[in-house]
């Protein structure tokens, strides 16, 4: 009895090693959807979902401007081996992204294929242009605005969008996808309550920001942006835009400047000065700091910010 004992605990000894050699081996790694985003935040989205089924990369880093990303050869080799490609979309990668995947040469990610998902379809968009759209209004959001995910309820759709694509994508896992959907609803939907209780003291707040990748995110949380810093988006700030922008801020008794990691803090330092206001450097993307590592982290830096900025400047 005690030899059987012994021996059926070094089977299952020896079977848990073949499990573990088997889980390691190239071919259970190579099983795993490739997925390459263009920005932190769609990375970030996308491992929620896709766990331990997906490898996820995004190319542009956290702290840079996502309309100006400086192309480098391994961001061909990263594209070359994707099985999926997730897109902002609505032109915000237009300056770079396009001739990456045109020169990576893989069919699975080019515009229209399969693996080339754009997030925006999913998304509700804000400030689309009415009319024809000319190089005056700026150079950069011809089809509304591009930075929608700083919404909460557009997370979620994006998500629910990635959760779909990954189901189609990889079919034998796709109640491991839907899974993994519903777990990350249930604890966006708490973090919402949350952070909507932390801002509610402060809806209606005026602020300004430098360029105009808040829209979404003072929709949800009801603040008011007044103006920007640039006066057009993707045009950078002028004398004579500056002095209209700090009359504005001293009538509208606005104290807030919002300025994204990536822009020169000159100008935005020059109007607290004559406003007595503050600046704020907030991020749009997970990753702008090293700390903000998930989607949930993005919200939890930013409204900690805006919330001291506002008591600051009561
Ligand atoms: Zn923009």
């Amino acid at each position: 009895m005690k030899n059987m004992q012994t021996r059926s605990r070094f089977l299952i000894a020896l079977l848990a090693v073949f499990l573990l050699a088997a889980a390691l081996s190239p071919q259970a790694e190579a099983k795993k959807l490739n997925i390459v985003t263009a920005t932190t935040d769609m990375a970030a989205l996308a491992q929620e979902i896709g766990g331990d089924r997906v490898s996820v990369e995004s190319i542009a880093k956290g702290y840079q401007d996502p309309h100006f990303v400086e192309a480098k050869p391994s961001f061909l080799l990263k594209l070359r081996q994707a099985d999926l490609l997730i897109t902002v979309g609505l032109q915000l990668e237009i300056g770079w992204l396009p001739p990456l995947i045109t020169q990576s040469g893989n069919p699975r990610i080019q515009v229209g294929a399969p693996g080339y998902l754009d997030a925006s379809q999913f998304a509700a968009i804000l400030d689309i242009p009415a009319g024809p759209v000319t190089r005056a209004e700026g150079d950069v959001h011809p089809l509304g605005n591009p930075h929608y995910w700083l919404d909460p309820d557009n997370g979620r759709r994006i998500a629910k969008g990635i959760a779909g694509k990954l189901a189609e994508m990889d079919p034998a896992d796709s109640s491991y996808f839907q899974q993994r959907f519903q777990d990350f609803d249930k604890r966006l939907t708490a973090a919402e309550q949350k952070w909507d209780a932390e801002m509610k003291p402060y809806r209606g707040r005026k602020v300004v920001t430098y360029h105009r990748s808040f829209p979404n995110f003072a929709k949800h949380f009801g603040l008011d942006v007044i103006g920007y810093v640039e006066p057009r988006p993707g045009i950078p700030p002028t004398p004579s835009h500056t002095i209209e922008l700090i009359g504005l801020m001293k009538r509208e008794n606005c104290k807030v400047i919002l300025v994204e990691p990536y822009f020169d803090l000159k100008t935005p330092n020059s109007i607290a000065r004559e406003t007595q206001g503050k600046v704020v450097q907030y991020l749009p993307s997970v990753g702008g700091e090293k700390d903000v590592t998930d989607y949930f982290k993005l919200f939890d830096y930013d409204i900690d910010l805006l919330t001291k900025a506002f008591q600051a400047t009561q």
